[in-house]
């Protein structure tokens, strides 16, 4: 079949089709331990559940508005003014299924042909391939694991064209775990008001942060009207299947949002909103939880690998990953990647799966039990132990 010219720069997102390789060598009867994942382990709290059992009930089953109910769009704004530290306007806030789209909509949007777009290399993947679908060039700014995976902000300076439409930045950091600084953060708005370039704020794990705290560039002065902040409740709430993600928008951007949902999805499913509206007024006692319980097996991984002769991780201040280097093991990451999976039946990402740079880095999920993660170090311990000695560093 004969496919638009536009699907050649399309890319995906690998985390898919490494859990489906996964999934076969299980239905071959193989026990595979799954650290591959990109969604927290944990059931979504009881009490969202329980919200969206009583919108069910109580009908709200139609179409909404394609911005989203107003009571999740004034619960969010109330939320970005607590955590997020800026004067959000309900009015300037809209809900999408998932996050994802908000990606989508906003490089759609506003790239032209020839717009740079830069983004974090590794990063999502989803960030290049939407830049090169909207006929913009992807400009990567690589992340060095010397610099803890965070941003050398006189790179970035030297990376800034009068084509650079938009700079895109995540932290905390997938798939490094990394967060930036209120310095970064500081540097990176001084840039884009500069150059008045546009910035995408990934702040989906803006509330899984372990060390140091979350700071949101709309906060800084003048950067709200320039700034998308992408947020969602898949991964603070456990929340992924539900599909609900939002962004805080220029105003400019609103009636644009408006059209590309009407002209997609038009509107998020009515009863999810409901329970998210639960989930962000409701008490906050899980979020914690399970924030707390990521810290400790955090700490686990990170200890557990720097055991483990050949392999070097960094400590990551934020969100559930870690992004060990294992070139001493003598492998590239693909190769360690696929030997984990085949013989040692531990799945994880080739640091590639994230861009072209990563090329020696692993990135392993711990949304995991700590006794699963204890078994998946013992095997690759295992495993590397059986690699040939001189390749091990
Ligand atoms: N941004 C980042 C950095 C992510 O890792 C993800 C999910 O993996 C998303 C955005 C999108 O999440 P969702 O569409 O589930 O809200």
């Amino acid at each position: 079949m004969r496919l638009a010219q536009r699907m050649h720069g399309i890319g995906t997102e690998t985390a898919f089709e490494a859990a489906a390789r996964a999934r076969a060598l299980e239905a071959e009867g193989r026990d595979i331990i799954h650290l591959e994942i990109g969604e927290p382990d944990f059931d979504t709290p009881a009490n969202i559940v329980a919200a969206a059992h009583r919108a069910l009930d109580e009908g709200w089953t139609h179409y909404g508005p394609p911005l989203g109910l107003p009571p999740l769009r004034e619960a969010i704004a109330a939320d970005a003014r607590l955590r997020k530290g800026f004067d959000a306007d309900p009015d300037h806030v809209v809900v999408t299924p998932g996050a994802k789209p908000i990606m989508y909509y906003a490089l759609l949007a506003l790239v032209e042909e020839g717009d740079e777009v830069i983004y974090p290399d590794p990063g999502f993947p989803i960030y290049e391939s939407m830049t090169r679908y909207a006929g913009g060039t992807p400009v990567p700014i690589p992340l060095r694991e010397e610099n803890d995976f965070r941003l050398d902000i006189d790179e970035l300076r030297g990376l800034v064209t009068p084509r650079t439409r938009m700079i895109i930045f995540n932290s905390p950091h997938n798939p490094t775990g990394s967060v930036l600084t209120r310095r970064d953060i500081e540097a990176i708005a001084d840039i884009a008001r500069e150059h008045d370039t546009l910035v995408l704020a990934d702040e989906i794990y803006g509330r899984i942060v372990h060390d140091g705290e979350f700071f949101s560039i709309a906060s800084l002065p003048d950067m709200a009207e320039r700034t998308i902040v992408l947020d969602g409740f898949s991964k603070t709430y456990a929340m992924t299947g539900w599909r609900l993600g939002y962004a805080i928008l220029p105003p400019d951007l609103v009636t644009p949002f408006s059209k590309m949902i009407i002209n997609s999805v038009s509107c998020t499913s009515s009863f999810s909103q409901m329970a998210a509206v639960e989930a962000l007024t409701g008490p906050q006692g899980a979020v914690e939880e399970m924030v707390a319980e990521f810290r400790q097996r955090r700490d686990l991984i990170v200890d557990g690998l720097n055991r483990i002769e050949g392999i070097r991780c960094r400590l990551p201040a934020g969100a559930f990953y870690v992004f060990p280097n294992v070139a001493g093991t003598g492998l590239s990451g693909a190769e360690f990647a696929n030997r984990m999976l085949n013989q040692a039946g531990v799945c994880m990402l080739a640091g590639t799966a994230f861009g072209q740079l990563a090329t020696d880095h692993v990135r392993i999920s711990y949304a995991n039990s700590q006794a699963n993660i204890r078994r998946a170090l013992e095997r690759m311990a295992e495993l590397v132990a059986t690699l040939p000695a001189g390749s091990r560093a």
